[in-house]
């Protein structure tokens, strides 16, 4: 049997981490197995369903490199084959309306509650008399469609993480709405666990592999394989990312969407490691930096956890600068334009060599892209602002004699290199007669108007290389010739 599986996103908000990471999953299974992923938008709920999630949808599965081999299929332009399977569930007798009204519901329900019973259906219309049925239709209702569930049924899978499972009919909530409420001689919106399953057996899904989440439903899903007449898929239920109290990640806590952390500056390639990673555990001797084929070489279930993944953003922060610090400068480069560019740097093409310097000058204090836009900024905007300890650094004794003297012999050096601008710092401390300690720090506080940063010479170098120092210095000496 060849193996096909799919995510079935609902586009009802942006791509979330956790079905992200249910498409990691299912694309490492299909890789590793030589098989076939399907995308399928699950768009029936057409009050929630957007077009612009679905595009979100998909950019993302895209960015992180989750390429799908069928599909995208939409459910909703396959509705009339979903109504047919309804109604051939009707025609066989395995299902049927149903008239209760929304308050009839209610006081079953309360009932329930008052017996300290679990709420469920309780089957009340499975039996109607054609005239009974004939009697509701008079009255105006507007039956739904209800799928009969056998109360002493025990429905068992094999799970592939979590292994036997098991279920009793009694438990599932009594004869289940497939069908939302319609005309009698029509078949309402199908819902969810019966579309599901209808797509899954068409696709010839042979895994279906999804988030714990969606446990419960699995043994309606299994019965209405039967009811189709259709074998049953093996299933799969991976373990949900966890938040730090240890809750399902929910939108609460703040950043869930792969395009928020795409707009943060993680690398898509370390998203995907890092999600791998949320459920799963490489074999023995495997490094923790992989790329998606290399877990795919290895990716199986029996290393798929049962417990949650807790989701750590210093793990996230860790393998992302993994992937900053080894990747070439000139793709650095490439990756870090547009993020300049979002900033408002003015970023020119003919600038590349200048870029590249910038590039392996903060590589290495990397662990996202847009840290890249606050620790560069003194190289690209003309008025910097000194930080309050600039401010006093400038103002100490003889630290303006000091920048006087690097400016006078800047002035004389037009073009800075690595070793004349050793001598441009000698003239500064002569200038004022104070230790290089001192001028080095001056000279930091004057040119990147703070006391910390990237390497201080090679700064200057770039600033140099854009005529940007000697303003800079200017306007520091009058910073430090400003003292009260
Ligand atoms: N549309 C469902 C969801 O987004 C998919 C469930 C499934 O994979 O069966 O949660």
């Amino acid at each position: 049997m060849s193996v096909r599986v799919r995510l079935a996103p609902s586009p009802t908000g942006k791509l979330h981490i956790g079905t992200a990471r249910t498409a990691v999953f299912n694309w490492l299974f299909a890789r590793h197995q030589g098989g076939t992923f399907v995308l399928r938008i699950e768009d029936t709920d057409l009050e929630r369903s957007r077009s612009e999630y679905t595009q979100n949808i998909l950019d993302g599965l895209t960015w992180l490199g989750l390429t799908w081999d069928e599909g995208p299929f939409y459910q909703s332009q396959r509705l009339e084959l979903y109504q047919q399977k309804v109604q051939d569930l009707l025609d066989q007798g395995l299902a049927y309306r149903a008239y209760d009204t929304p308050e009839e519901l209610d006081a079953m329900r309360e009932a329930q509650k008052a017996n300290n019973q679990a709420p469920r259906y309780d089957n009340r219309h499975r039996d109607l008399t054609p005239e009974q049925e004939a009697a509701f239709l008079a009255e105006g209702r507007k039956p739904v469609i209800r799928f009969k569930i056998d109360n002493d049924r025990e429905i068992a899978w094999n799970d592939l993480v979590r292994g036997t499972v098991s279920w009793k009919g009694r438990d599932l909530g009594g004869d289940m709405v497939i069908a939302r409420a319609a005309e009698s001689d029509q078949v309402g919106q199908p819902l969810y666990n019966f579309v599901v399953v209808v797509d899954d057996i068409d696709m010839q899904i042979s895994h279906v592999i999804r988030g714990e989440d969606h446990i419960g439903n699995t043994p309606k899903q299994i019965l209405l394989y039967e009811a189709l007449g259709a074998s049953v898929p093996e299933f799969g239920h991976t373990p949900l990312i966890l938040n730090q109290a240890g809750a399902k990640l929910s939108k609460r806590d703040g950043v869930t969407s792969i395009s928020d952390f795409q707009n943060m500056g993680y690398t898509a390639e370390g998203l995907v490691n890092y999600m791998t990673l949320l459920g799963w555990s490489p074999p023995e001797g495997m490094n923790e930096i992989f790329s998606l084929e290399e877990a795919a070489q290895q990716f199986g279930f029996e290393r798929v956890n049962k417990a949650g993944a807790k989701f750590d953003w210093d793990k996230l922060n860790w393998i992302n600068s993994q992937y900053l610090h080894h990747m070439p400068i000139d793709q650095l480069t490439d990756r870090l334009i547009p993020v300049w560019q979002a900033a408002g740097y003015e970023v020119a093409p003919t600038d590349q060599a200048w870029l590249e310097q910038l590039t392996a000058l903060v590589a290495p204090s990397l662990a996202r892209l847009e840290e890249a836009v606050p620790m560069t900024r003194y190289l690209f905007v003309a008025d910097v602002g000194f930080t309050e300890a600039a401010t006093a650094q400038l103002q100490l004794d003889n630290v303006a004699t000091a920048l006087q003297g690097i400016i006078t012999a800047l002035e004389a050096t037009p073009s800075l290199t690595a070793e004349n601008v050793q001598d441009v710092i000698q003239a500064g401390m002569k200038a004022a007669n104070v230790k290089k300690g001192v001028v080095m720090k001056s000279l930091r506080a004057a040119l990147t108007g703070d006391l910390q940063g990237p390497d201080l010479v090679q700064s200057w170098l770039l600033l140099n290389q854009h005529q940007m120092d000697l303003p800079r210095l200017r306007q520091a000496l009058a910073v430090a010739e400003s003292k009260a």
